[in-house]
């Protein structure tokens, strides 16, 4: 599962117009963004590890912004930036499938 490209150049141009253009530690424009979300569970762990969480553990997906000198790393809640029912999630298609559905069904 990856993000779906397009949401994630969404956001990494917000970011930029938001003023995130260089890195806040050592100042390099080296940013980019991560093509796998980050997970992060809230409220406790799953009673296991798999696909079924406990009913009181919420799963936000983070985008990471990570510098390319410092390794500095930053994130942002997904649904920040999700606007309605979007996919902004994508799995079993490989970046060139995508791009080729895009361009046949531009969003
Ligand atoms: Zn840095």
């Amino acid at each position: 599962m990856r993000w779906r490209r397009t949401f994630l150049l969404e956001v990494f141009e917000r970011l930029k117009q938001l003023g995130l253009s260089t890195c806040p530690v050592c100042g390099s424009d080296k940013l980019w963004p991560h093509r796998f979300p980050s997970v992060v569970l809230v409220g406790g762990f799953p009673p296991k590890i798999s696909n079924v969480p406990h009913l009181e553990t919420n799963i936000e997906y983070l985008v990471h912004i990570g510098c390319q000198v410092c390794g500095y790393a930053l994130m942002f809640n997904s649904e920040q930036f999700r606007t309605g029912d979007e996919d902004i999630l994508i799995s079993g298609l490989t970046e060139e499938q995508e791009l080729e559905l895009e361009q046949k069904k531009p969003l």
